[in-house]
């Protein structure tokens, strides 16, 4: 009996009987066959209600656990179905295990706290499963935690945002938390119907709580918030419009390029190709060389380097913040419009057509680092996803990782 109890701390499981523990050399594998407590017999999966048993299903099932030590482990057991009266003929629930998995919930949760905390290959390679896996896990484990928590709970100011996942041939919307910083909600799409979707989960009370809501110039993002909170002050994001900017810059560079190309300036055509990221990056972050390859530039090309600094002025009318802020960014109208470099000119009619969104951001304060750098993240997490099949599987470990919603290592809580 006591090393019965000894097992089941081992195993990490809970309402569980283990009946015996056996050493399956075909499998290399130790295997231990358990059974749930009385009082856990016979659930329904979904609602968790007692139910009549149905019939004995497909048998016995294994579960894979974590590791024992160096070797792989399993839990074994029947796998009977019940009839609920709400959810037909379903597999009973099990204690050790969420429904429809394979996996034990320590195992599950250890899968999610590394995808998390480590890189793709080390979560693949010390659990032995495949990337598509953790995918499914993720899904299953952020799906529960959310099930468990209220995140919706004192929202005030959100930023809604479309993120491009497999290359940018789909989207999903994403709703964050501008005070906590966290992703409060993803779902595949981005048009009004998927919108709708939030604010129906978010619910109608709550929906009027809300006082600021910054987005991209998106219309389908305008449209539906006017129609479901229209209290809440629209704002644009800052990180949308420095990215217009970069946008801008870019294409002054390509031209630029493609000029010293066709003219047979090969040097000179190879050097601006390069100069690429020193263009991009934020000055704070040059390294030498990059600042090096700018000064060259401001000699070199007087254009390229005058769209630079209207790129750098736009992002400082964000970091300003206040009253200043909208001082300087009407500054930096005027200077667009008179910049005769038509990127930038083009730039300053989109700013124009925006500037209330612009304004009401800047006044409310609603460009904040934690948000950038929960944007920056779930960009990140958009590629670490491509082997994923679903969606679900994106959202998952979005939830985890910038959500809030990874669980503990099991055993730790
Ligand atoms: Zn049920």
């Amino acid at each position: 009996m006591r090393s019965a109890r000894v097992w089941k701390r081992l195993l990490g499981v809970e309402h569980t009987v283990v009946e015996r523990v056996l050493d399956d050399e075909d499998a290399h594998a130790v295997v231990a066959c358990v059974r749930p407590t009385r009082s856990r017999r016979r659930r329904c999966p979904v609602c968790a209600r007692h139910c009549p048993g149905y019939d004995q299903g497909e048998g016995r099932r294994r579960w894979r656990a974590l590791d024992l030590g160096v070797v792989q482990a399993f839990l074994e057991a029947d796998a009977p179905r019940v009839r609920c009266p709400a959810h037909g003929v379903v597999v009973a629930a099990v204690p050790w295990a969420r429904h429809g998995a394979g996996f034990t919930r320590a195992f599950e949760d250890t899968t999610a706290w590394l995808a998390v905390h480590t890189s793709r290959a080390a979560v693949g390679e010390l659990l032995r499963i495949a990337w598509r896996t953790v995918g499914r896990i993720c899904a299953r484990v952020a799906a529960e935690q959310a099930a468990h928590m209220d995140r919706f709970q004192g929202l005030r100011r959100i930023g809604i945002d479309e993120i491009s996942y497999k290359k940018g041939h789909r989207y999903l919307t994403v709703v964050v938390d501008h005070d906590s910083g966290r992703l409060i909600w993803a779902a595949p799409g981005h048009n009004e119907h998927t919108l709708e979707r939030f604010f129906d989960a978010l619910g109608t009370d709550r929906s009027l709580q809300l006082t600021h809501i910054s987005a991209d110039a998106a219309e389908w993002i305008a449209k539906v918030a006017a129609r479901r909170c229209p209290q809440a002050v629209l704002c644009l994001d800052a990180f949308h419009v420095v990215k217009w900017a970069t946008d801008a810059l870019d294409q002054v560079r390509r031209q630029t390029w493609n000029t010293a190309r066709k003219s047979g300036e090969v040097a000179l055509a190879g050097q601006l190709k390069g100069a690429r990221f020193a263009l991009w990056k934020n000055p704070e972050d040059l390294t030498r060389r990059q600042r090096a390859k700018l000064a060259w530039i401001a000699r070199v090309n007087q254009r390229l380097y005058r769209a630079y600094l209207l790129k750098e002025e736009l992002r400082l009318v964000f970091k300003v913040k206040g009253p200043r802020a909208v001082a300087l960014l009407d500054a930096w109208l005027s200077w667009a419009r008179r910049c005769r470099i038509p990127a930038f000119v083009a730039l300053a009619q989109t700013v124009t057509t925006h500037r209330a969104g612009i304004v009401a951001a800047l006044l409310h304060g609603l460009s904040n680092a934690r948000v950038e750098s929960t944007n920056t993240k779930l960009r990140v997490l958009t590629r670490l996803a491509f082997g994923f099949r679903s969606p679900q599987a994106l959202i998952g470990l979005a939830m985890l990782s910038v959500g809030g919603l990874c669980p503990p290592l099991p055993g730790r809580g």
